[in-house]
């Protein structure tokens, strides 16, 4: 038998809101029900009045009851408190994160999407801003599909995939369509999905750069002020060429980096358990180490990784308790620590 939306929402009626005293479906608290094989992924609108205990109790609630279903295999359930205006831009947003790859092809806009659900996971409300205008992924990786509501002239809503609010040029061009844009359509492209979409408020808005060091890295750098970027790299020596470029262009315009990732590290044979590095490794640690910024891990190349990226179904939402799951949320935490750090700084003034 197929599994129902209706077939959620009857087991949802169970829950009873604690503000409303009303069951969570009756008060419309269900946002978005997306069901996909046998994954489950609901979004729980709540008061911002209601107390942390009793949002954790309507957490574990809907968790419980959706994962007796006989159907269901993986439930991730997102919890938001939002208030229903947003605002346009990104006024309300603390801080926008790049993530950059000199390369394309090498687990950046993975990366990306999995690093902010790591980030939702430790409690932060997350953005993604998909700003790889000509080779746009997170519509895929984050499942979504459809087109924002432009009924509004001046603003866009942003979509939604597990409880991250997304923009993407993917959402409104198909899927198989090429990009062939000059660089004052990037440039306008990336202002306009910085300005013009109601991002609303957020923690992190993290932004998924083209591969290199072009103009919507410098439209970015320069428009808005970054709390950082990310460097995605293989550990190959020709994809470290290219990781140190961007690096370099983004010190020049005085971005922070919050450290270098080495993705498709190794390979780990499922079978016997042997490591294999297919494309080196340590590169990207040692070009940290040289160029004195952090290292935030090495993500081994992973069939789980690959196969639920390419399918809408990101590893730390619908495998948290996968090994590589934990990998992206140690550099979240890390990332979180950074930006903690940076909100601590205190101006130090100097006399001489
Ligand atoms: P980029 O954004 O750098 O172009 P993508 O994130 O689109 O790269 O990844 C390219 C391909 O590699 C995708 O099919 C993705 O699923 C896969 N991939 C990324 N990281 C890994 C990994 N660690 N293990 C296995 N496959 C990966």
């Amino acid at each position: 038998m197929n599994l129902e939306k209706a077939t959620i929402l009857k087991v949802l009626q169970k829950i009873t809101d604690p503000i409303s005293k009303k069951n969570i479906v009756e008060n419309d608290m269900v946002k978005e029900i997306h069901i996909k094989d046998k994954n489950v992924q609901v979004v729980i609108e709540i008061s911002p009045n209601t107390p942390a205990d009793k949002r954790k109790a309507i957490e574990s609630s809907a968790q419980s009851l959706i994962s007796e279903i006989e159907q269901v295999k993986n439930v991730f359930i997102v919890i938001t408190a939002e208030k229903t205006n947003l605002v346009k831009g990104v006024k309300q947003v603390k801080h926008i994160i790049a993530v950059a790859s000199g390369k394309g092809g090498v687990g950046k806009s993975t990366t990306t999407t999995n690093l902010a659900i790591a980030m939702q996971k430790l409690g932060l409300k997350v953005g993604i801003m998909d700003a790889d205008v000509f080779g746009p992924s997170q519509p895929r990786m984050l499942g979504i599909k459809g087109k924002p509501d432009a009924s509004n002239k001046q603003a866009l809503p942003p979509m939604e995939g597990y409880g991250l609010k997304a923009m993407s040029i993917g959402f409104l061009v198909a899927e198989d369509k090429p990009i062939v844009w000059r660089g004052p359509m990037v440039m306008s492209a990336v202002k306009q999905m910085l300005n013009d979409v109601m991002w609303g408020e957020l923690d992190v808005l993290m932004v998924d750069m083209p591969p290199g060091t072009g103009d919507a890295q410098l439209t970015l750098a320069q428009s808005v002020p970054l709390s950082g970027a990310v460097i995605v790299s293989t550990p190959q020596d020709i994809a470290l060429i290219d990781a140190r470029k961007g690096i370099a262009m983004f010190q020049k315009v005085n971005v922070p980096i919050l450290g270098i990732i080495e993705n498709m590290s190794m390979f780990i044979c499922p079978n016997c358990n042997h490591e294999s590095h297919i494309f080196a490794n340590g590169g990207a640690k040692s070009e940290a180490k040289k160029l004195g910024v952090n290292f935030l891990g090495e993500i081994p190349i992973d069939i789980d990784i690959r196969k639920t990226s390419d399918t809408g179904l990101p590893i730390v939402a619908t495998k948290p308790d996968n090994p590589q799951s934990k990998i992206y949320m140690e550099m979240a935490k890390q990332i979180n620590n950074s930006l903690n750090n940076q909100k601590n700084k205190k101006p130090t003034i100097q006399f001489s």
